[in-house]
């Protein structure tokens, strides 16, 4: 018998979580970069381009984008690594995967788009010079194991980028609160007509680690020197982490 895990306030069967979180992501995949835009006003785009800038990424080095979804990092790492390099964008939901892809096309792009579980990434030890996950660990069931998996496929000296909602300065968590429980979920009803997978986007929010917890995870899963950068007064965190 498997335990149970965390569906946004919901606990569930953690053999459910990923047909869930499949869910969610078929159901918002079409207004995914419209939503986007409109519930950060903007910002995902600030906080994925510090991203790219915290990756140190040279021409010719190898990325790996996990749960890349409509692929908004794959496009500027592949820029920063140029024709010499590689990207390779991965997530689990074809629907998000498909956009990703045809997102690279028309930015001139040809990277291979993979569709993996990042729990079990197809890709050989010590591959990758940069492996980035945004906006994604919160929906995998074991966060560990896609870590300790991440870990693997990154090179001695690559490096770990891990760009997730986080805990928000305290004198500003009512506000949060309000905006991200009570808003979001109305733009998501009035939007993309799915109150319910805004709702949960706003819920796994509350029950993912905040910096330091994350920054354990990592350290758990073999990462070395891990710090994190507030952004947005913490809305959101990158962390990164070597592997020596
Ligand atoms: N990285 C993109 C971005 O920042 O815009 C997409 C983020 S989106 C909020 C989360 C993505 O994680 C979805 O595309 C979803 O399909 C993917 N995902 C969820 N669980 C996953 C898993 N276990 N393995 C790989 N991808 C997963």
């Amino acid at each position: 018998m498997t335990g149970t895990t965390d569906f946004g306030f919901e606990k569930i069967a953690e053999e459910d979580k990923a047909r869930r979180v499949a869910g969610v992501f078929e159901s918002v995949a079409a207004r995914y970069d419209l939503m986007n835009d409109l519930m950060s006003a903007g910002l995902h785009r600030l906080w994925k381009r510090f991203t790219v800038e915290q990756s140190g990424l040279r021409p010719g080095q190898r990325v790996l984008d996990v749960a890349g979804g409509t692929a908004d990092l794959a496009i500027q790492f592949a820029r920063r690594v140029g024709a010499s390099g590689e990207v390779v964008l991965t997530d689990i939901n074809p629907a998000m995967l498909a956009l990703g892809r045809d997102r690279m096309l028309d930015a001139g792009i040809m990277a291979p788009a993979v569709q993996c579980d990042a729990e079990h990434l197809p890709f050989a030890d010590a591959h990758f010079d940069c492996v980035s996950v945004a906006f994604g660990l919160r929906n995998m069931t074991h966060k560990d194991r896609a870590l300790a998996e991440m870990h693997r496929v990154l090179k001695p000296g690559g490096r770990l980028l891990v760009l997730e909602f986080s805990r928000v300065w305290q004198p500003l968590q009512p506000l949060y609160d309000a905006y991200s429980l009570k808003v979001l979920p109305l733009i998501g009803k009035l939007v993309a007509k799915d109150s319910d997978s805004y709702r949960y986007l706003a819920e796994s929010i509350r029950v993912h680690p905040d910096q330091e917890q994350l920054k354990s995870l990592l350290e758990q899963a073999g990462l070395e020197r891990v710090e994190y950068f507030n952004l947005s007064a913490g809305v959101v965190a990158l962390h990164r982490g070597y592997r020596f």
